[in-house]
């Protein structure tokens, strides 16, 4: 028996992939053919991923390198777009020109991580703050040495501030220069990027992208629950 027969997508990869009660999905307030044009974008979407796909969300952390790759722990999550499907916006009561969008699939992708390269990243991340906060903290100490802030507030009262953004401007500087030389000497054993992960690159090939690329390190977010399903769960062969 159908889930819901009066739903175009009902049983399909789809209505797998949302695995929501249909009073919570949004499918049901669509009209049918919506909701097919929904479902045929989602297929080009499910098209665009590697055969591998499902293992990116293994037993193994992804991000170890080496031979040996430790038990997962969790996942981290990055959300990759691709220019597929095509979809357009910008035209209003049929005037204007439509407008092709950059990204016509949006994939949170979950990748296994174990505890060990979560550290890694965290501490990656952290030295940049860890700085800011020592240089700008080292200035405030020094001002409020009684002859030191006597000083400098007598050459300027604005003196004292600028003194403390400098300082965190220079921390800013240096939080980032240890933390790229952290990430080398670390990528030895932690793969820092999601390009770098033999699937990740395989989803590169195929056109995905980072939405927020910010260079040498990704910018992920930890979970313990993945945020998507494998497709071997929403019985989905892939190419
Ligand atoms: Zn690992």
């Amino acid at each position: 028996m159908a889930k819901n027969d009066k739903c175009t997508v009902s049983d399909s990869v789809l209505c797998n992939w949302l695995d929501k009660d249909c009073r919570d999905c949004y499918i049901h307030t669509m009209k049918s053919d919506e909701a097919d044009e929904v479902y045929r974008n989602f297929e080009v979407t499910l098209s665009l991923l590697p055969a591998g796909f499902d293992e990116i969300q293994g037993e193994q952390c992804r991000f170890c390198k080496g031979a040996v790759k430790n038990p997962r722990d969790g996942y981290a999550i990055v959300d990759l777009g691709h220019g597929e499907p095509e979809y357009k916006k910008g035209m209003i009561m049929g005037y204007g020109k439509k407008v092709r969008q950059r990204v016509g699939s949006l994939m949170p992708v979950s990748i296994s991580i174990c505890s060990e390269c979560r550290a890694s990243f965290r501490l990656a991340e952290a030295f940049k703050w860890l700085s800011i906060l020592m240089v700008a903290g080292i200035a405030i100490g020094l001002l409020c040495v009684p002859s030191i802030g006597t000083a400098v507030s007598d050459l300027s009262a604005a003196l004292p501030f600028g003194i403390v953004l400098f300082g965190g401007a220079v921390g800013y500087f240096f939080g980032k220069v240890f933390s790229n030389l952290y990430v080398k000497a670390k990528s030895g054993k932690t793969a820092f990027n999601i390009f770098d992960i033999p699937l990740g690159a395989e989803m590169q090939r195929k056109g995905w992208f980072t939405m927020q690329d910010d260079g040498e390190v990704t910018r992920v977010l930890f979970s313990k629950k993945p945020y998507t399903r494998k497709l071997a769960d929403i019985g989905y062969k892939p190419q």
